[in-house]
């Protein structure tokens, strides 16, 4: 496990703001509250997604396929634009290590990470981590798990699944992400961005000569100082002091180029800026295009065809998304053929046919629904009630039965369309048609 050198400057600085801003927010986030509903809440089991004051159900999910479009193609559009911003500034992994290592700083007395570290140090660090740990994991449950059902059960010691021994998977959730997170913080940690993370595979297909990277001045560094050798006796500035790799977070040397296993943190940056301004230099870690690189007194171009081309499937996917917000209907409708009155023949009557009408509540408020069924043909419906009240995020089935009288005369083929037409009585905005068709029996 790498243990970085903590180091001052600017990036350290900004990296610290951006880290505060982002913990607090993945912190706070599952316990806010909007008139009683969350905010954000991933409802798995009871199917329904809670984001931003939306409550999206499994027939809405294309609003949650349009969220992860749209990160994912952010993603790729501040690649292009500013580098890898996300791995070294916002990613759970950089933000936890941050604050793994912050907390063993603190309970060590500065000595974490250094030789006059004792095994009694590591002792508490361990048991400090494994805390945090379940914290971090509890706080995770809560984007799926409403919290106030955690705590009621954590009080009552309600673990597992009534009169047997079986875990409940809330249990068996926070145990799993309990031991990964400890892991991967007292072992695995940068193996996660060097092996296994596939985001830092394919930043080589994201940047481009235009994006800014970390890079290492070669022209200027090297050759580098030896071993035997005095500061001011090598022809390179690089004194090799091996700061810039004792901050990395990843333990790499950014000196022998641009590698998956770098977050572009800027840590090294800070670390070099340091050293360099000992002897009047500049700094030989810096951020840079690769056309910097080569043409020194080149500018950063921003408007470039990929920054082009996401932005505008951004903007797209902003629209898109807009819209149907704005137009959504919070109704959820489908028409089921009632199997049991279906091409029923009535003497002197008529046929009929029977309909299971399923309606959820899409909403926060109660919906007064009412159902009409339209058709070139002449229907009586044989249903007690076409009017049904739903609670908020309620789900109700209302059977309905169509008769054709026979005094019509039967229309010709086997079947005519009908449409079943489902209105929020108080806000006739909020319709939802759903086609069907009746059918007679085949004489
Ligand atoms: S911090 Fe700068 S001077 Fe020191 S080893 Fe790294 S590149 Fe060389
Ligand atoms: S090489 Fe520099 S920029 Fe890359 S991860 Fe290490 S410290 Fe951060």
């Amino acid at each position: 496990m790498v243990i970085s050198r903590p180091i001052q400057g600017k990036h350290r600085k900004i990296k610290d703001r951006i880290n505060i801003i982002l913990f607090a927010i993945f912190l706070i986030t599952p316990f806010i509250r909007f008139g009683g509903k969350p905010l954000v809440l991933l409802d798995i089991p009871a199917r329904k997604f809670y984001i931003f004051g939306l409550v999206i159900w499994p027939q809405e999910l294309y609003f949650l396929h349009i969220i992860l479009l749209f990160l994912g193609f952010s993603l790729f559009f501040w690649t292009a634009l500013a580098g890898r911003l996300w791995c070294g500034y916002a990613c759970p992994q950089t933000l936890f290590t941050e604050a793994y290592n912050w907390i063993a700083r603190k309970v060590t007395k500065d000595r974490f990470g250094k030789p006059s570290m004792k095994k009694s140090d590591w002792a508490v660090v361990y048991v400090v981590w494994f805390f945090m740990s379940v914290f971090f994991s509890l706080v995770f449950l809560s984007y799926f798990k409403p919290y106030e059902e955690t705590i009621k059960q954590i009080i009552n010691l309600e673990f597992f699944v009534p009169t047997t021994f079986i875990p409940e998977n809330w249990v068996i959730f926070t145990v799993l992400s309990t031991g990964a997170a400890f892991f991967n913080m007292a072992y695995f940690r940068e193996n996660l961005c060097r092996l296994v993370c596939p985001y830092g595979r394919f930043q080589v297909a994201l940047l481009d000569r235009f994006s800014p990277i970390v890079t290492y001045d070669v022209k200027r560094g090297e050759p580098r100082k030896k071993p035997n050798e005095k500061v001011g006796q090598h022809k390179g500035d690089c004194i090799d002091c091996k700061l810039c790799v004792l901050v990395c977070p990843t333990g790499i040397d950014i000196r022998d180029g641009l590698q998956v296993g770098c977050l572009h943190c800027g840590l090294c940056v800070d670390a070099c800026t340091n050293v360099m301004s000992k002897f009047n230099k500049e700094t030989l870690i810096s951020y840079k295009t690769m056309e910097q690189i080569d043409n020194p007194n080149s500018k950063i171009k921003y408007f470039r065809p990929r920054t082009v081309i996401y932005g505008t499937i951004l903007t797209v996917l902003l629209f898109v998304f807009s819209y149907l917000l704005i137009t959504r209907v919070p109704i959820y409708t489908s028409v089921l053929r009632d199997k049991a009155i279906s091409n029923v023949y009535i003497p002197n009557q008529g046929w009929r046919n029977g309909y299971e009408v399923h309606i959820g509540n899409l909403s926060f408020n109660p919906l007064d629904a009412e159902i009409e069924v339209q058709s070139n043909y002449k229907f009586n419906i044989l249903t007690e009630s076409k009017e049904i009240n739903i609670k908020p995020e309620g789900y109700e089935k209302v059977r309905i039965i169509l008769e054709y009288p026979e005094v019509e005369g039967k229309p010709q083929g086997y079947s005519v369309p009908i449409t079943f037409v489902i209105k929020d009585k108080n806000n006739p905005k909020h319709v939802k048609v759903v086609k069907s068709f009746f059918t007679f029996p085949v004489s």
